[in-house]
């Protein structure tokens, strides 16, 4: 028995009109809306974790009643379908309102642990915020969200769940690269799971309306129910709101130290995409860079400016919380210096976070706060990252490899290509000399060795997402072999652990998927 409490439907004001048309929704953060009903749904996966996180059975998740409330062609008792009111700067433009265009939120439930999580399909069909759009979503996209989201959980990174993920039956028409060659495509549901799936963008309609008495509301409603520990500390709401900022920006950095950290690239860090409670949400074109190219976006919507690029997601967060501050010094009593001072907080924890956490990568964590290692330390990680960015070095392999590399030659097969890895060979071993002779000063012993080496592996997964492998799985669905998913889901299980007989599953990118659509180049269109 699931117990459903679904809070933000009961505590926040919705729209009256209950009609499914596409419109501004004004004076609410909700509208009711049904999902369209489906052809011929089948649960292809789910993910047992969450399931159970849920405190739901395997005969709970295999029962008809719940592949009717997955598809969206039926609800569970207590479910109560909506979609909600957001906007969002896109690109670094202003874009309006957007919402949950192809979202459906199903409800709350209360879990087993006593924490509460919202239950949401993606592609359930239109809602009042889809604009021209399907409100559908695509095979391809489903799996690749389904796949991110469990790999990000077990990899250590906070993020929104996927419970299941459900064949509709039924095509969707998708132009993938905008080239006026649509194309009919098998149609899927996720259902996604977190506690929260409120967005920057949620914060920045209202204040764009200049609806302050909604604002407000919505900013309670998050720190009471979000925010316990700081709604405790503060009485005084514009202390409350100046600690709660100041809270979203060291989350939201120390989320993009650990994206930085396993090399995962969003893609489209709009701030509708933001989440409030610092979780990765919404996976569309997404990618991991295989070699540590800062440059590097999956996204060729954004191949021009390459606005979120890898290396430029810590400072795309800072301009996204900017946004996020602006839309709260609409409000009478918050000084806008307040939230500049609350938003260099993003940067303090970044640079303490990611410092941190390289540190711990390349096995040197020892040395911090010991003067002269720790800037010999600083100086090598610094030398490091100069060299990687010269040649096509995967990232995940290099990492993985410093744990038990004993001559620069164990860095080889990081390298993509020969010819640079005889290029680059004599600074590297420079490099290496001088990095195993810090390490060997630190860890003396073969125990610490061995510990350090331990840590090490704890940080650096052995097994990341890679791009092509996600289209691999993509290309056997649309064959009609949905096993490798499955397959791909359990490696990613246990990122960090060898798991010896998948290392196929460790390969860096073959050569094959430089180019190729979807394993190095994703449009939005999904
Ligand atoms: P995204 O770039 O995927 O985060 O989406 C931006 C906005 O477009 C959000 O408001 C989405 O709900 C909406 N959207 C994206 N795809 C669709 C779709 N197929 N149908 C309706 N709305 C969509
Ligand atoms: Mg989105």
């Amino acid at each position: 028995m699931l117990t459903f409490t679904n809070r933000f439907l009961n505590a926040l004001p919705g729209d009256p009109n209950p009609s499914n048309h596409s419109r501004q929704v004004h004076g609410a953060f909700w509208s009711r809306v049904t999902p369209a009903r489906v052809a011929a749904p089948s649960l292809l996966l789910h993910s047992p974790e969450v399931a159970a996180m849920l405190g739901l059975s395997e005969a709970q998740m295999r029962s008809p009643e719940m592949l009717a409330a997955l598809s969206g062609n039926g609800v569970l008792p207590g479910m109560d379908t909506y979609a909600t009111a957001y906007a969002g700067h896109q690109f670094g433009n202003w874009a309006g309102q957007l919402g949950d265009g192809r979202a459906i939120m199903l409800g709350e439930v209360l879990a087993p642990s006593a924490e509460h999580f919202e239950w949401q399909l993606k592609g359930a069909g239109p809602t009042p915020f889809s604009r021209r759009a399907d409100g559908r979503a695509v095979l391809r996209s489903s799996i690749r969200e389904f796949l991110c989201s469990e790999a990000m959980h077990h990899l250590g990174v906070p993020t929104t769940r996927a419970l299941s993920l459900v064949l509709t039956g039924e095509p969707v028409e998708r132009d993938m690269f905008y080239d006026g060659h649509p194309e009919l495509e098998p149609g899927a549901i996720v259902c996604r799971v977190a506690p929260s799936f409120i967005r920057f963008g949620h914060f920045e309609l209202f204040a764009s309306r200049g609806e302050h008495a909604l604002l407000r509301q919505l900013i309670d409603f998050t720190v009471t129910h979000y925010f316990p520990g700081i709604a405790a500390a503060h009485a005084d709401p514009r202390e409350r709101l100046l600690a709660w900022y100041a809270e979203v920006c060291a989350r939201t950095a120390r989320l993009m130290a650990r994206w930085m950290g396993v090399g995962f690239v969003h893609g489209v860090m709009n701030t509708d995409n933001l989440s409030i409670l610092g979780l990765t949400i919404d996976y569309g074109p997404y990618g991991w860079v295989d070699d540590f190219d800062p440059g590097w976006t999956p996204n060729t919507t954004d191949a021009q400016g390459k606005r979120y690029a890898f290396g430029r997601q810590p400072g795309v967060a800072q301009w996204n919380l900017a946004r996020l501050g602006d839309a709260l010094a609409t409000l009478d009593a918050v000084p806008p210096e307040a939230l500049t001072d609350a938003l260099a907080q993003f940067e303090r924890t970044y640079a303490a976070e990611a410092n941190g956490l390289f540190a711990e990568k390349f096995g040197l964590r020892a040395a911090v706060g010991h003067g002269d290692d720790a800037s010999e330390a600083r100086a090598i990680i610094d030398a490091a990252f100069a060299l990687l960015v010269q040649h096509e070095i995967d990232m995940t392999i290099f990492f993985r490899s410093l744990a038990s590399a004993t001559t620069v030659a164990d860095l080889r097969d990081a390298f993509y290509r020969d010819t640079e890895w005889h290029e680059a060979r004599a600074a590297w071993a420079a490099w290496f000399e001088r990095y195993a002779a810090l390490g060997a000063r630190l860890h003396a012993t073969p125990d610490a060795r061995a510990e350090r080496a331990a840590r090490m592996n704890a940080v650096n997964p052995k097994y990341v997402l890679r791009n092509y492998l996600a289209q691999q799985v993509i290309d056997s669905a649309h064959a009609g072999d949905y096993a490798p998913i499955a397959e791909l889901l359990d490696v990613m299980r246990r990122p960090y652990e060898e798991q010896p007989g998948r290392e196929r599953f460790a390969h860096k990118r073959p050569d094959w998927a430089r180019t190729k659509a979807g394993c190095s180049m994703l449009s939005c269109s999904s």
